[in-house]
């Protein structure tokens, strides 16, 4: 059996660019595992001049299961003997929760985002998009195929490299108890004053943070100053835009917002995206329609692909979940099925 990096719950909440560039933030790894078992390759290469394609060929994956996370897995898969059945070596038969759980991951999922493209990723929930975009910053590496940027399998590239190039706007915004400048400036620790306001700006959060007393040293985190999800997620936009990567990964957050912070958010959100290629796990009918392609994910697979049109005409499961989840305006698709 293959084991599990550390928490998922804990990578999925924090952002993934500090756990590989950032080295010299030792708070860091106060709050993210870091997937150990992901080796950098012995003769790692960075591209030198990179246009942001990236693809899929072919790629499946399951997800194994940790004796350190063995309290997880009984809570995720009930009984405690089905487990050790599992670790045991005894799955099929004696754990079919867990099987199925590692059937659905991913399988044969191909696909090709070209520079500056939006991708949308659409799908029930536990249908595997999440798992997907894990695969882009190699949280986890493929169990076969491969994820290439700019044709270069991505497990041969410089850590630091792929780290650099890729930007991930999950649903939860990580902040550290600290000021809003330096939550910002981690994306560059050279940036100037000027860049990190510029970025604020282009995020719409510039206009609030200049409104708080203490500016953009006023302390935020754990006990800070509490901001909403909207705000937060508008810094964390900032901190796209200063680290500027070549390929953005966002979880569009499903938690309703009131319609003004809505609509600074997708301001925010289509100058992050401009000139970038863009992995959207899309919640925001918005998204889809300004989607080049859409992926509808099911059980681990594309089972259709199009734009709004062309699926929608097709009948399938994205005219059903767009009946369902996105034809009633802008609001936020329930995170089910
Ligand atoms: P949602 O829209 O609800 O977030 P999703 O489409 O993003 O769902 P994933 O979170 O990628 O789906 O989950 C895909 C499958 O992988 C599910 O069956 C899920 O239970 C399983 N899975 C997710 N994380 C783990 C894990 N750490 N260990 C084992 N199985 C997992």
């Amino acid at each position: 059996l293959s084991s599990l990096y550390g928490s998922l719950q804990g990578l999925a909440t924090a952002p993934v660019e500090f756990a590989t560039s950032v080295v010299s933030f030792e708070r860091v790894f106060e709050v993210i595992d870091l997937p150990l078992e992901i080796q950098e390759s012995p003769h790692p290469v960075t591209i030198t001049q990179p246009r942001g394609e990236l693809s899929f060929e072919n790629v499946t994956f399951h997800y194994g299961i940790d004796e350190k996370n063995l309290l997880k897995d009984v809570r995720r898969y009930g009984q405690v003997d089905q487990v050790s059945a599992v670790l045991s070596g005894d799955a099929p038969q004696t754990a079919p929760a867990l099987s199925q759980a590692r059937e659905t991951a991913l399988e044969d999922i191909s696909f090709s985002a070209h520079p500056g493209q939006l991708v949308a990723l659409v799908g029930p929930s536990g249908a595997g998009k999440t798992t997907l975009t894990y695969l882009i910053p190699r949280l986890y590496d493929p169990g076969a195929g491969c994820v290439r940027l700019d044709g270069v399998d991505i497990r041969e590239l410089s850590l630091d490299f792929l780290s650099s190039m890729i930007g991930m706007v999950t649903q939860e915004t990580h902040l550290f108890h600290d000021t809003i400048r330096t939550n910002l400036i981690y994306a560059k620790l050279d940036a100037s004053d000027q860049e990190i306001e510029d970025a604020a700006r282009a995020a719409n959060i510039h206009n609030f943070i200049a409104a708080l007393p203490d500016g953009y040293n006023t302390i935020v985190g754990e006990r800070g100053y509490r901001l909403s999800g909207g705000e937060k997620q508008r810094l964390a936009l900032a901190r796209v835009i200063l680290k500027n990567p070549r390929i953005l990964v966002l979880d569009e957050a499903t938690s309703h917002l009131d319609s003004e912070s809505e609509s600074l958010i997708q301001e925010a959100l289509r100058r992050v995206m401009a000139g970038r290629t863009s992995i959207v796990i899309a919640h925001r009918l918005s998204t889809i329609l300004a989607a080049d392609q859409i992926l509808v994910i099911d059980r681990g697979r594309i089972v259709e692909r199009g734009n709004h049109t062309s699926l929608l005409a097709a009948g399938g499961l994205y005219a059903h979940l767009y009946q369902t989840q996105f034809a009633e305006g802008h609001k936020p698709a329930a995170n089910g099925q």
